[in-house]
């Protein structure tokens, strides 16, 4: 195929000019211009990735379940995919940890600094930690009893609701597969339809990604330099070597476990699945959101890497929404990273909660831009560590959101193709293009 039919071709396109021109306008002072006249382009891309995110999840888990042979083999699925996540993450906890307390970047923040960024973005924490105190007063197993819901139609409604979403899925799915075969082939076969009714509606709307992600980036550019670059590459400065540290924890998380289980556990080719999960790792990249990626993940995963729909349309939802790498990597460096700059040290034990609590909160994130820095709070408080803390490291927080959002979602891809893989249903001899 010629590079210029090739979607990601024009993706990266999109990406390199959107930033090109964020920068530009940022230096121009043409913020306000942005926002009323390109910045709805992206707004429009991303509510309609969003729109199909929750009828994606419901078709594809639903079919998925009901048309596995029995229960048993659910379990066996369900088993293997959640213990293959938990391994994941804690793995990029540990990638995290090593390198913080290695490194130190929180050392480097001068005082002075320090000081300026609690006063330039204190007021914007303390929103943020409203936020997060009605979830810090919950019980600890809150988070099982946050999964269910009381009212189909409330889930459905919001899209940080995603994981009850999954739930009533699988509930249904359960439960069709148990119901005779005469009952339950209407309803299969209209969430079958609606399944191949979404799957549609991705290839659609993935025509218009490249402008989509254009205006994403050109937005968040100009926002987060609010007309003032030198303030934006002041910032950078200073807090560089911290997301520093966050990045290449984030690339060591992506090439070292990802890279060795698709190398050493699959048979799959490590070229077919880099270039064939690129696409989805570009989308989230922009949208800052795992949730709004799912469609193009799902598309990707079964047309380049040739993991079965069998598998792909329960193991990526579920990643999707419980099973986010890249958030717990940067919430444990951030948490280290604070407590560093505060100067308060973390012993082993402090370091060990971080590690339980980073596990538990990726499995509550909601699958949303900036929903990690929420869960920071609590992590922090859980520590001892102040929350007023993550003053120090919001503005640079969407970059970084950015950044943990193509982890998160490469993991899941990566999940989905071991899993596939140990049950025959991966296609190595896939003939779509690498
Ligand atoms: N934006 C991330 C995601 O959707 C979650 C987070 O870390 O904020 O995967």
């Amino acid at each position: 195929m010629p590079w210029y039919k090739k979607l990601h071709v024009w993706i990266i396109l999109g990406l390199i000019l959107g930033l090109a021109y964020g920068i530009f306008a940022a230096g121009m002072g043409w913020g306000q211009f942005t926002k009323n006249w390109i910045s709805p382009f992206g707004t429009i891309f991303l509510r309609s990735l969003f729109l199909i995110a929750v009828p994606l999840i419901l078709a594809s888990i639903i079919t998925g379940i009901a048309s596995l042979s029995d229960t048993r083999k659910l379990a066996r699925i369900g088993g293997k995919t959640i213990g293959i996540y938990i391994s994941t993450t804690v793995a990029a906890l540990i990638i995290g940890l090593v390198l913080v307390n290695v490194i130190k970047p929180g050392a480097s923040v001068p005082e002075a600094v320090r000081v300026e960024l609690q006063a330039d973005w204190g007021g914007m924490a303390g929103q943020r930690m409203e936020s997060a105190e009605e979830a810090q007063e919950r019980g600890p197993l809150e988070f099982l009893v946050d999964m269910v819901p009381d009212n189909i139609f409330g889930s459905a409604s919001s899209n940080r609701n995603m994981l009850q979403v999954v739930f009533i899925a699988i509930l249904f799915g359960i439960s069709l597969l148990l119901l005779p075969a005469d009952k339950s082939r209407p309803l299969l076969s209209f969430f079958q339809s609606l399944n191949a009714l979404v799957i549609k509606i991705v290839q659609l709307i993935m025509y218009i990604a490249p402008i989509g992600v254009f205006a994403l980036l050109a937005d968040t550019v100009t926002l987060i330099s609010q007309d003032n670059l030198s303030e934006l590459w002041g910032l950078l400065g200073a807090l560089g070597v911290y997301m520093i540290v966050v990045v290449v924890g984030l690339l060591i998380q992506m090439t070292l476990t990802y890279g060795s289980i698709v190398k050493f556990m699959t048979p799959m080719s490590l070229k077919r699945f880099v270039f064939g999960i690129a696409p989805a790792q570009l989308v989230a990249f922009s949208t800052s959101s795992s949730g709004a990626t799912l469609p193009v993940t799902m598309e990707v995963t079964e047309k380049k890497i040739g993991v079965s729909e069998e598998v792909s349309s329960f193991v990526l939802p579920l990643g999707a929404t419980i099973n986010m790498d890249g958030t717990a990597l940067y919430q444990a460096v951030a948490a280290v990273f604070i407590a560093q700059t505060i100067g308060i040290a973390l012993g082993f034990g402090a370091q060990l909660e971080i590690i339980l609590l980073a596990v538990l909160a990726s499995i509550g994130t909601a699958a949303v831009p900036s929903a990690g820095i929420i869960m920071l709070i609590i992590i922090l408080q859980s520590i001892n560590v102040p929350a007023a803390g993550i003053a120090l490291i919001l503005g640079v927080d969407r970059i970084l959101d950015m950044c943990r959002t193509v982890c998160n979602v490469t993991g899941d891809a990566t999940v989905a193709t071991l899993v596939a893989s140990t049950e025959g249903q991966l296609d190595i001899q896939l003939t779509g293009e690498a």
